[in-house]
């Protein structure tokens, strides 16, 4: 940031970049297969999602 830097408080300057983290990605276990598979997505390994045949 092009400021002086007694211009930014520490409270501010340590603000930044606290909400842009990468989010762990949610792996859960397959209950069909027991592959590891995102939450909330087929499972592509055997196609499953919620207990349905998807794929
Ligand atoms: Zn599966």
């Amino acid at each position: 940031m092009a400021v002086p830097q007694r211009r930014v408080s520490k409270t501010r300057r340590n603000k930044r970049r606290t909400h842009d983290k990468l989010t762990v990605p949610a792996v859960v276990v397959c209950p069909e297969c027991g592959e590891y598979k995102l939450s909330h997505r087929v499972c592509k390994h055997c196609g499953t999602y919620n207990g349905q045949k998807v794929l």
